[in-house]
């Protein structure tokens, strides 16, 4: 299954991808008098149950988000953005660091996300804004000392993200990386979350191109930290929710990693995320006003 989230009366409600549109949960829902989850947190909280409301939903449906209706960020209104850092090998390496012995954890803010097709700003101020593909964890049920071997039990699914990173500010004032990933909008989520019966995480093609050149190649079988060993990991040290995210980290290829010429994100730049199996996320990006 894959959901989605667009923009409805300055809220986001939940969309359903068919093969046919996708469809308007809450409308559908409602043509049919029946009640069904209105966002995508909603839908994960709500479980098998959820589940099977909206298996039926896509079931011969009448009613459709209009083409053109602004899409928001694929799930919203969790209480935690994780992200792991130097979870791919080649990575680590390009950033003359070492390869950690343990996950290193940082985070953005669940108000930092924001949606594909989104027009991200970049801030005066500050040059160095650089592009990291990442496959991202959404959480499916409260998890407190999970091990790894249970740990997909708590796995609802999958969505593709970029972790947006503003280089000079992150290294300017020693290594502050929640200043650095954390401005406006500079985690977008996206272009659906994909159930985990539906993906197998472990082994999916990466990539991220700029103005459609490929920066990025990787595979998330190469990740240092699986998606399991994060989850044993965090859960050990706090109460993973519903709707958390887990970004898994970045492969090689990112500017910052980059021996020639530097060409930082700039005005008018696309960067484009593809996983396999989720679809593409992309953003283009402008100066703020
Ligand atoms: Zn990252």
């Amino acid at each position: 299954m894959k959901l989605t989230q667009f923009w409805k009366d300055s809220r986001p409600a939940l969309g359903l991808l068919t093969g046919e549109g996708t469809v308007d949960v809450s409308a559908e829902a409602a043509r049919r008098g029946v009640s069904a989850p209105a966002t995508a947190l909603e839908a994960v909280q709500g479980g098998q149950a959820a589940r099977a409301v909206l298996e039926e939903l896509s079931r011969n449906a009448q009613c459709f988000v209009p083409a053109g209706a602004p899409a928001a960020p694929v799930i919203t209104g969790m209480d935690k953005v994780l992200c792991i850092g130097l979870n791919y090998r080649r990575h680590a390496m390009e950033c003359n660091l070492p390869i950690p012995e343990r996950p290193v954890l940082f985070n953005k803010f669940p108000s930092t996300l924001s949606a594909c097709g989104d027009t991200i700003l970049l801030q005066k101020g500050y040059v160095e804004y650089d592009y990291e593909a990442e496959l991202v964890v959404v959480m499916g049920r409260e998890a407190r000392h999970v091990s790894e071997a249970e740990a997909m039990d708590y796995v609802y699914g999958y969505t593709c993200g970029n972790d947006v990173s503003t280089r000079d500010l992150q290294f300017a004032r020693g290594n502050q990386w929640v200043l650095s990933k954390s401005l406006e909008g500079f985690g977008p989520i996206g272009p659906c979350l994909v159930t985990g019966d539906a993906l197998d995480g472990s082994h999916l093609d990466i990539s991220c191109a700029v103005n459609g050149e490929v920066r990025q190649s990787s595979n998330t079988s190469d990740l240092i930290f699986s998606i399991p060993q994060l989850i044993a990991d965090l859960s050990r040290h706090f109460t993973l929710l519903p709707g958390d995210l887990i970004f898994t980290g970045t492969p090689a290829g990112v500017m910052h990693g980059y021996t020639g010429e530097k060409h930082w994100l700039k005005a008018g730049d696309r960067v484009e995320v593809t996983i396999q199996g989720i679809g593409t996320l992309w953003n283009t990006f402008a100066e703020e006003q």
